[in-house]
């Protein structure tokens, strides 16, 4: 089974377009979305429908959570707050609904390997550091888990005595594989789609193969000045639109 993983699309369709075409070359068998379909980018309810329409198992991410209405943006910074208030008036009623349906993580997704946004401890943490990462293991059995949030791809395996080790993806090609050894357990990102931040602008996403064992990740380009001049003309924060042309 090929599982089709995509994270932090956050209303950006031209780069999930980009991931789809690259991801239906390299074929997959189902769909796994770590949440923040919407929030920062210009087509919210396009990013709603296309993910909608690929059936994905998905957890909801904390800008999936105030755009939908549930809670409000406390503790997003300025530019973050405005696109989700933003997000919010833009989404249509039925996308909306769809967010609001998505499930907190973690959420299972049969055998030992769960989805969640953030951390395991809370869809607000990050996982950005080894202590991050420990305090995740620390709290789940799961063999695998899937996050989010932090934008950056990554693989996170947890070795013996709670030592963590990082591994990112690398390789000019935009793609790159590593292997998942049955007796260790992981914390994957596959990198997001709609605002990369590891300083590789090109949209990001991964592929988990049970049978092989092993995770794919992969790098598409897109069109960046297309939606820049989306979200120019949608009003939405300089910064936001700046960081996409740079992925930070
Ligand atoms: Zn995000």
């Amino acid at each position: 089974m090929r599982h089709l993983l995509i994270s932090d699309i956050h209303s950006n369709v031209e780069a999930l377009d980009a991931c789809m075409e690259r991801a239906e070359a390299v074929g997959f068998d189902s769909v796994l979305c770590c949440g923040d379909i919407v929030g920062y980018g210009p087509d919210p309810n396009e990013a709603v429908a296309r993910v909608r329409a690929l059936g994905p198992r998905s957890v909801r991410g904390n800008h999936d959570r105030v755009a939908s209405g549930q809670g409000a943006a406390d503790d997003f910074n300025l530019p973050a707050k405005t696109a989700v208030y933003w997000t919010r008036d833009a989404l249509s009623h039925e996308a909306a609904a769809y967010l609001r349906e998505l499930p907190a993580g973690p959420r299972g997704l049969g055998g030992d390997a769960q989805l969640v946004h953030g951390a395991v401890t809370g869809e607000d943490d990050y996982i950005l550091s080894a202590a991050d990462a420990a305090e995740s293991f620390r709290t789940t059995g799961a063999r695998l888990t899937f996050f989010g949030h932090t934008h950056h791809a990554c693989v996170l395996s947890s070795g013996p005595g709670g030592a963590v080790r990082l591994e990112t993806p690398r390789g000019a090609d935009g793609r790159w594989v590593a292997g998942l050894d049955p007796s260790v357990r992981y914390l994957i990102n596959p990198g997001s789609v709609g605002q990369p931040r590891d300083h590789d602008a090109r949209a990001a996403f991964a592929i988990w193969d049970t049978e092989a064992s092993r995770i794919e990740f992969h790098r598409a380009a897109y069109a960046i000045e297309t939606t820049q001049s989306k979200m120019r003309a949608a009003g939405l924060p300089p910064p936001l639109i700046e960081r996409l042309r740079y992925g930070r």
